[in-house]
């Protein structure tokens, strides 16, 4: 079997943690099997490991998104304006302006009236420009602000 990322055929099979960052967090995924690229480092896996893999990715990214997905519940959305997230997969994208908190060194911070697509299923926030624009502005003061001696 050849590595589909680099196409070296150096791949040993292997349980190993996975490290897994989403959205400046991290967190391991444990003991997940699969063919290992020694030269990419990359990893093949069989659908059953792999589908674990994306379930746990997942949850970790409801709990990372949980603060919107507490927003999105106190909400009440019509179900049949949702649309497909890309993130996950789900029928659970909604269009809605919210308050977007950020958290940095355990200071929280709110931009109220951001308007994108929400996912109702994993949390994931997707933006226009406009609306990116100004949340990354938003993080980028904020930051400043806390780093400030
Ligand atoms: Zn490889
Ligand atoms: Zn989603």
């Amino acid at each position: 079997m050849k590595c589909p990322y680099c196409r070296s055929t150096n791949l040993v099979r292997d349980t190993r943690n996975m490290d897994y960052d989403y959205d400046g967090e991290s967190t391991v995924i444990k003991a997940v099997t699969g063919d290992y690229c020694s030269a990419c480092g990359d990893v093949v896996l069989e659908d059953a490991e792999s589908a674990r893999v994306i379930d746990a990715m997942h949850t970790f990214h409801r709990k990372v998104n949980a603060p919107i997905l507490k927003l999105l519940e106190s909400h009440k959305y019509d179900s049949s304006a949702y649309s497909l997230c890309g993130a996950c997969g789900a029928n659970g994208l909604v269009h809605a302006v919210l308050p977007l908190s950020y958290t940095y060194k355990g200071v929280t911070a709110e931009l109220p009236d951001v308007e994108g697509d929400y996912c109702t299923s994993c949390g994931e926030v997707i933006l226009d420009k406009s609306n990116g624009d100004r949340y990354g502005l938003f993080v980028r003061d904020f930051r400043r602000r806390i780093d400030m001696p």
